[in-house]
């Protein structure tokens, strides 16, 4: 579904990725972890297509995805989130959600046409209005997006990228910053996306998260893979105690 091959990113004399490749299957909750600094949140960016690599290949669903701009990677079903999202003063919490559909979705033109402009916008009125009250943002849905915490930014952050209905969902710490009692929420959610179809790649520090929700594990350590097991093998592995104990 989802394939790197030897990928290799480097910040000036800074080697971030050495030869990274990976597969995940489409249905996997793939957890990515490491150290501050292993790279995780570059490789989320050389795999959404935000980060050229400098060597090595990136496929989604049989599509190489460093010959295609922002906009039709997103088309090919990859949503993501950041970790420190920044949102535009100009705009409403509401506005920010639908207009990620439109941005994201890419056939927006293609609506006009098929199903006309205001059907279109009602559509998207309804996704954006159902995913606030499912991640409890319909309090603030009219205050400008910029005037969020820095976890509701979060939380909107992840109605933008489920707002393009993705097939696979790459999160940046979804729930760093987020109130103990919402990150059950944000488990659940997660499964029932997951369990509807959807793949999901998450980077996240939280091992109780980790294990809770994920499927496999990933753990970088300088810019390597050191492992891939299940979250109940993390805590045997050699690999990474060293990473963790090496990091600190
Ligand atoms: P954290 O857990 O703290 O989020 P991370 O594993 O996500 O860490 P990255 O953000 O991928 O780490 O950063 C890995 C390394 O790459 C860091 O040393 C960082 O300084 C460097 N780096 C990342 N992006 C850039 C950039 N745009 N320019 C220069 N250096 C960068
Ligand atoms: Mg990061």
């Amino acid at each position: 579904f989802l394939e790197v091959r030897s990928v290799a990113k480097a910040f000036g004399g800074n080697q971030v990725l050495r030869d990274v490749s990976l597969q995940i299957a489409a249905g996997e909750i793939v957890g990515l972890l490491g150290p501050n600094g292993s790279g995780k949140s570059t490789l989320l960016n050389v795999i959404t297509g935000f980060t050229p690599a400098d060597a090595g290949e990136v496929e989604f669903d049989g599509t190489a995805i460093e010959r295609l701009d922002a906009h039709r990677i997103v088309r090919t079903g990859m949503a993501r989130t950041f970790q420190l999202p920044s949102m535009p003063s100009r705009m409403s919490v509401m506005e920010v959600a639908m207009a990620a559909s439109t941005a994201h979705h890419g056939v927006w033109d293609t609506w006009l046409f098929t199903r006309g402009a205001r059907q279109a916008e009602r559509e998207a009125r309804d996704r954006a209005e159902q995913l606030l009250a499912e991640l409890l943002l319909t309090p603030v849905r009219d205050l400008p997006a910029s005037a969020l915490s820095g976890g509701q930014k979060k939380l909107l952050g992840i109605v933008c990228a489920l707002m393009a209905r993705p097939r696979m969902l790459l999160l940046d710490e979804p729930t760093a910053g987020v109130h103990p009692n919402l990150r059950r929420d944000i488990v659940t959610a997660l499964q029932r996306l997951n369990a509807a179809g959807m793949t999901l790649v998450i980077v996240e520090h939280d091992m109780h998260f980790i294990r809770e929700v994920c499927t496999r594990c990933v753990v970088l350590d300088r810019g390597e893979i050191v492992a891939s097991c299940r979250p109940d093998a993390l805590a045997s592995n050699e690999r990474v105690l060293q990473a963790y104990l090496g990091a600190a």
